[in-house]
């Protein structure tokens, strides 16, 4: 009597099948972990991008990847790789992180290019799939004084494919980012210099409101030459930072270097900004004791000024672009300023809240030049960190949310015309408005153009739309 044979099937030990992610370009390779017993199952279908860019100081999730496994199966997740140390996956739901806040100062990847070379692997209980991805940390301040950040998208988001016939054009809110923010800092004091290194480590770009009259101080124009350079802005806090109406009193015990009129205060600066620190134009402004009068003179010369009222930026509509509100910080202040959970306790409102936030500096301490409203540059420092860990705070210059904000109105104001099938928007950039400008929106589907030339769309869910042109068309 023969004994009864039991077939097993056993699957190769190299890879059966390569395939190509839906994402673009990663090779998955299909191996076997567990040898099956009866009918093999498919492998575990896995889709990584080859590469995700993510910003330094990210903490929170930045990658969900997806798998399809069999039915009555599910997905157990892990990680192995050159530089997988730096990384928590999540075994149950394959969500992707790193361990310790990166810093492109100090690469922590193993040959320190700030690209992180990990392999992800996903398990059905029987076979696995695995595919390699590279994490590219970027600069906060990446892509120059302009450059739009990219919201985190942990997830690719599907080109909008409806065929309503309506556009359904829509402007997303800071860019993709639940909420924004600008670090200013007021009257280009030498706590400020001083302290300027700590800053600029955190590589965000932010906003000085200078008066060339503090130019006495040591380092006062490479200062601000070199917060250009890192993509910062300097905005224009008048000259003499006197009050508008001492400007024009005829009384020599009051402001008396001030320049004749608000205009003038503000063009001396304007020319000092271009003409000593380099900067190409100068687009906000900040109000000297936060005194209205010299709102008119700003009206005609910058795209936005900026008070002192307490209060945040809805998307949109709403607040009067030549009197911004300052964000106010929960509770009391000590010689030293606020403890840095306050104003982390204030980037959480804004976030819930879905608003601009923007934060006014005067002295940084410790400084033995305290000229009042003392914060302290740790607390100043650990805010930053703490709004960049999120993934979904848009930290930056006044005048590059400023444009994002003011060009969402223009868009939405926009009544579309329509012609042979093709819908088309048109605005006029007003006067003072910064170059080179864009804003991210969403459609229900078909084709966005400008000057002719069909948009791409970037899987982080948007289309990119040029404010220069002036002009957008859809089609279904
Ligand atoms: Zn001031």
């Amino acid at each position: 009597m023969n004994r009864k044979r039991t077939l097993r099937f056993v699957i190769p030990a190299l890879s059966v099948a390569f395939l190509e992610a839906c994402s673009g370009g990663s090779k998955a390779t299909n191996s076997p972990d567990v040898q099956a017993a009866g009918k093999p199952s498919a492998a575990p279908v896995l889709s990584v991008p080859a590469t995700v860019n993510v910003y330094e100081g990210l903490t929170a999730t930045f990658l969900m990847p997806s798998a399809t496994v069999g039915a009555g199966r599910s997905a157990s997740w892990s990680m192995s790789g050159l530089d997988a140390a730096r990384f928590q996956i999540d075994p149950a739901t394959g969500a992707l992180s790193f361990r310790q806040a990166p810093d492109t100062a100090k690469p922590a990847d193993a040959d320190a290019h700030n690209d992180y070379d990990i392999v992800v692997q996903v398990s059905d209980g029987q076979r696995s799939t695995q595919a390699p991805l590279k994490v590219q940390v970027l600069a906060w301040n990446d892509g120059g004084a302009a450059g739009l950040p990219l919201p985190l998208a942990a997830r690719e988001v599907a080109r909008p494919a409806g065929t309503t016939g309506q556009p359904g054009l829509r402007v997303l809110d800071w860019a993709g980012f639940k909420a924004a923010m600008s670090y200013t800092f007021d009257d280009s004091q030498p706590s400020q210099i001083d302290h300027y290194p700590e800053l600029k480590a955190q590589r965000v770009r932010v906003t000085y409101y200078i008066n060339p009259v503090a130019n006495w101080y040591p380092n006062f124009d490479a200062t601000w030459k070199d917060a250009v350079a890192q993509g910062s802005e300097i905005g224009n806090h008048t000259t003499h930072h006197c009050r508008a109406a001492e400007l024009t009193d005829n009384d020599p015990n009051t402001c008396p270097q001030g320049l004749g009129s608000a205009g003038a205060e503000f063009d001396d600066t304007s020319d000092y900004i271009r003409t000593k620190i380099g900067q190409s134009g100068v687009w906000t402004s900040a109000y000297p004791f936060g005194d209205m009068d010299y709102k008119p003179a700003a009206t005609s010369r910058f795209m936005v000024a900026r008070g002192v009222w307490p209060g945040m930026v809805a998307p949109g509509t709403g607040s009067d672009l030549m009197n911004l509100p300052l964000a106010q910080v929960p509770g009391a202040a000590t010689a030293d300023g606020h403890p840095v959970s306050a104003f982390n306790t204030a980037v959480d409102t804004a976030l819930g809240q879905g608003k601009w936030m923007i934060y006014l500096f005067h002295t940084l301490v410790p400084t033995t030049q305290n000229w009042g409203g003392a914060e302290s540059i740790a607390a100043v420092t650990g805010n930053m960190a703490y709004a960049k860990s999120s993934g979904t705070m848009w930290i930056d210059s006044v005048v590059n949310i400023g444009a994002y904000w003011r060009g969402q109105q223009l868009l939405q104001a926009a009544t579309p015309a329509t012609l042979g099938g093709v819908t088309t928007w048109t605005w006029t950039l007003p006067p003072n408005f910064p170059s080179g400008r864009k804003l991210r929106v969403v459609v229900n589907g078909g084709t966005l153009t400008q000057n002719g030339t069909p948009l791409s769309w970037n899987a982080r869910g948007y289309y990119e739309v040029s404010l220069d042109a002036q002009s957008l068309s859809w089609t279904q």
